[in-house]
């Protein structure tokens, strides 16, 4: 028997291997006829067969003796499997197409061995993308200035590292999703690249390079908020994250410190759902006493707002809220913050911003260099409205209603402060300080003026801290969060200035 050696690049896809094996077929060359190599790879076990220099040619020297037909299931299948890894691939496929011709109906039978690890060979594949897709992580690279020049667009550079020969099939997932943006993944089974129009690919093996955007530390102080200690599965994680994958994602560092502490904070966190809200029954109290609407007229201080807000009743969120979450400040800050509503961990605190969106806040006014404490803090909305899913509390919007029933809150808060610069986080705080007429999407980053004269106030709409964590790390997120850390230093600017 004639033997032929036929050689491919270890990353080769499905069209050389289909213009060989269609060339074998229809010479009726048999699996065991032919040596499939990987260019470079590891040599024929007993070192026996002969190359005759070019497999293939030596292979189309020899007559067709038939033509040969493929199903499109079939090729599918093969397309599918051969971006695999496993050296046995190519041998492999060739087998099935061989196979196929005598029985067109193999592809369907789950038991044939040959067909079972085609198809574990797909499943491993396409895990190998969904990896991709979850575990990339984006870093900001600067744009070299040019003069004249404006409106560069945004670069960015990844590492990975895939199991599988996935580069080119999953390139227009990243292309559609980061389309506003030129990136370069980089691997060491190549690359690719999208500059807004093309993608290009290159089998050139990377090396990994140094990546830092300066927002690491951001990062991780998100991650560390939401990391939820009564929901650590270490052994599901490193599951789904392998060495591979664990080694280059940023958060990984964290996770064996936040472990170390989950179990005192979850029994932190039991001992908090065991402790009685006094608030929540105070109100209950007073229920029966109090209007249904807000009381407003005999309130001259914060402290005396404070007490009247937490006893209203003017819409179903107090009833099951625990208690009513009221501003904190200064009352002559020059500047307030105005938040959606209080999230779970506010609820329970009766405090604003204590939360997640709220330490994401902190750090972001931090390294804007503005005091927290020189801000008045509140939000549109005083009760917590969530849904309950299990034993979770799960944050929904409080719509229309709720936050017409509490703008006269609101704006008592406003009378008694005087902010002159007042920032509304989101569209719920932008609804309620102006009206349904301005979109979130247009004015987010934008400040404008409202009144004149003394009455003159300045406005700042930036979006929540809430809905940057939801963004989480993609290229979206990062550039939101860095507009709005841009937006904050405008409240250090105005704090510095004299006379505002
Ligand atoms: Fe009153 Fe506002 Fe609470 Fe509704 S959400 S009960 S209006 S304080």
């Amino acid at each position: 028997m004639t033997r032929y050696v036929l050689t491919l690049e270890d990353n080769a896809d499905f069209e050389p291997w289909r213009e060989m094996a269609r060339a074998a077929l229809q010479r009726a060359v048999l699996p065991e006829a032919l040596d499939w190599r990987i260019r470079g790879g590891e040599t024929d076990l007993f070192g026996q067969i002969t190359d005759n220099g070019d497999g293939l040619e030596a292979l189309t020297a020899v007559p067709v003796v038939k033509t040969v037909t493929l199903r499109a299931s079939c090729l599918a299948l093969l397309r599918d499997m051969l971006c695999h890894s496993d050296p046995a691939r190519f041998a492999l496929a060739y087998r099935i197409a061989w196979r196929v011709q005598g029985n067109p109906h193999l592809p369907e039978v789950a038991t044939d061995a040959d067909i079972a690890r085609a198809r574990q060979m797909v499943r491993q594949n396409r895990q190998d993308c969904h990896k991709m897709m979850a575990f990339v992580r984006f870093r900001e690279q600067p744009v070299p200035q040019r003069e004249g020049q404006g409106g560069e667009r945004r670069r960015f550079l990844a590492w990975f590292e895939p199991q599988h020969h996935i580069l080119e099939r999953i390139a227009p997932f990243f292309a559609k999703r980061f389309t506003d943006m030129d990136w370069i993944i980089l691997t060491p089974r190549g690359s690719i690249c999208w500059d807004g129009k093309d993608l290009a690919y290159s089998s050139e093996p990377c090396e990994q390079p140094e990546l830092d955007d300066g927002f690491g530390e951001l990062w991780d102080t998100y991650y560390a908020s939401t990391f939820n200690p009564a929901r650590v599965r270490t052994k599901a994680m490193r599951r789904e994250m392998p060495g591979r994958y664990w080694k280059n994602l940023p958060e990984t560092r964290l996770i064996p410190q936040l472990v170390a502490g989950a179990e005192v904070r979850v029994r932190t966190m039991a001992e908090q759902e065991l402790q009685p809200a006094p608030a929540f029954h105070e109100r209950l109290r007073s229920r029966e006493q109090l209007p249904a609407e807000p009381m407003l007229d005999t309130t001259e201080t914060l402290e005396g707002l404070a007490a009247q807000i937490r006893t209203c009743t003017a819409c179903p969120l107090h009833c099951s809220a625990t208690q009513a979450v009221v501003g904190e400040g200064p009352a002559d800050a020059r500047i307030m913050v105005v938040g959606e509503q209080p999230g779970d961990q506010e609820d329970l605190a009766g405090r604003p911003f204590v939360g997640p969106a709220g330490q994401l806040l902190h750090k972001a006014l931090g390294e804007a260099g503005v005091d927290r404490g020189a801000l008045y803090l509140t939000n549109a909305v005083k009760h917590f409205r969530f849904r309950l899913q299990g034993r979770r509390r799960i944050h929904q919007s409080p719509d229309v209603g709720h936050v017409a029933a509490c703008r006269p809150w609101l704006e008592q808060e406003i009378a008694l402060v005087r902010p002159k610069l007042i920032v509304s986080l989101g569209a719920t705080a932008l609804r309620a300080l102006d009206g349904p007429g301005m979109a979130m999407a247009d004015v987010r980053g934008t400040s404008w003026t409202v009144g004149t004269g003394e009455n003159a106030v300045r406005r700042l709409a930036l979006a929540h801290p809430s809905w940057l964590l939801r963004l989480g790390e993609g290229a979206q997120g990062n550039a939101e969060r860095r507009n709005f850390s841009k937006g904050l230093t405008r409240l250090r600017e105005f704090l510095d200035q004299p006379g505002t």
